[in-house]
């Protein structure tokens, strides 16, 4: 779109996010010929270009004229988080001054991402700090795959590996709930999966529902990604209060839209994510009533133990009584570790950095949390950045 001489020229687009049906249609609409949407598509997203230049097998003039309309940019990071395991995280800043987080965690043969797809997230678990905050927004699918993008560039995964890589994993455990952005979702999970892309295989890809019970099928119907359910309580009455999406689509139901999922097998276990509450939902008799409640459904747990946040009701469960009840859960025959925290030194947990800097902002001027400005955001992050790298 060109602007006229007098008018301030708005922000170009960005081409990330643009699936193969959106590129072939932009680049029909500047007149050129239907395999040229091919080869753009290979440089943003097989070779990671971040700029028109590079695009050597395009007509220079093509090139400039792709530069003059759009460009290849990634979300900002506002800050880079480098812990001492490897582990990375990146706080985000919108165009609006919105903000949203991305981590890394590697492990020794693989890495997951774990990507955000909402700012805040309408939902108010109440053990979960994003929960509390009060702005929301659906990310683009731009903003989605971009947090991605900006993760290979960050460790220089371009183009994408034919084996082994580092940044194998994606876990869509971020800020948010996905399935209240399934369309920006599923269209940044299939730029995601597309073998002449990114190529990171729906096997590799878990997503994470507090329950969004009508949106689990087409999950498994259309994307067909690993599932993983945040149960965290047996009852429906506890789940009221801890995930108060249950009032809507209680246990029974949840788990029917589990047993009903068609992308789980055997080797493709749902994952159940129960959070450590200590005195709240770790007694044996929780762990015993969990087991008979997943029994029929090709399923592992995940025991997470809760992080704390100031103002937070609830403790992390002890020890000793997280490894009785994952020790129950492996006697019924299910895979039940505890999860066992990383990047502690970069606060790599969910909603942890975001808040971190909104905490900051808010008692320097307690009425503008909205259009959170880098400046603050950036020194508060920075602060964290020094500790971690001298820790
Ligand atoms: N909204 C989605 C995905 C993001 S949350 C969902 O709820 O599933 C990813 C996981 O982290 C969820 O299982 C969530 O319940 C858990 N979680 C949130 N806050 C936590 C905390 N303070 N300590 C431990 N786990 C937490
Ligand atoms: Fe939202 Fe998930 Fe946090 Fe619940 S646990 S408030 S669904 S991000």
């Amino acid at each position: 779109p060109a602007a006229s001489d007098d008018a301030p020229s708005p922000a170009l687009p960005s081409l990330i996010g643009f699936d193969r049906d959106d590129l072939a249609a932009t680049l029909a609409a500047m007149g050129e010929p239907g395999f040229r949407a091919r080869q753009v598509w290979h440089w943003i997203y097989h070779r990671g270009a971040t700029d028109f230049a590079a695009m050597t097998t395009l007509a220079k003039d093509l090139r400039s004229r792709l530069a003059t309309a759009f460009t290849l940019q990634r979300p900002r990071v506002a800050s880079e988080l480098r812990s001492s395991d490897r582990s990375r995280k990146w706080l985000l800043a919108f165009e609006d001054g919105n903000q949203a987080e991305t981590v890394f965690i590697p492990e020794e043969d693989r890495g997951a991402l774990c990507m955000s797809s909402q700012v805040g997230c309408t939902l108010t678990c109440a053990f979960c700090h994003t929960g509390t905050q009060r702005l929301v927004r659906n990310l683009s699918a731009g903003e989605i795959i971009g947090q991605l993008m900006l993760a290979r560039d960050s460790y220089g995964e371009w183009p994408t590996p034919s084996g082994e890589r580092l940044l194998s994993n994606i876990v869509m455990m971020g800020m948010g709930e996905p399935l209240y952005n399934y369309d920006n979702v599923a269209k940044a999970l299939r730029i995601a999966m597309d073998p002449e892309g990114i190529a990171i295989s729906r096997r590799r890809i878990t997503l994470s529902t507090s329950g969004v019970v009508p949106l689990i099928r087409r999950v498994g119907e259309e994307l067909a990604v690993k599932l993983a359910i945040s149960l965290h309580a047996v009852t429906d009455e506890l789940r009221d209060e801890l995930v108060p999406i249950n009032r809507k689509y209680p246990i029974a139901e949840l788990l029917q839209a589990c047993r009903d999922y068609p992308a789980a097998d055997n080797a493709r276990r749902i994952t159940f994510e129960y959070v450590m509450l200590k005195g709240i939902n770790d007694s044996p008799a929780d762990a015993r009533a969990l087991a008979r409640l997943v029994a029929g459904i090709p399923c592992k747990f995940n025991l997470i133990p809760f992080n704390p946040w100031p103002g937070a009701a609830f403790a992390c469960s002890d020890e000793a009584t997280m490894a009785a009840f994952a020790a129950i859960l492996n006697n019924a025959g299910y895979t039940a570790p505890v999860r066992t925290p990383r990047g502690r030194d970069i606060m790599a947990a969910c909603g942890q950095l975001r808040s971190a800097s909104l905490r900051a902002s808010r008692s320097r001027r307690p009425l503008d949390v909205a259009g959170v400005p880098g400046q603050t955001t950036a020194g508060e992050t920075r602060s964290e950045n020094t500790a971690a790298e001298s820790a």
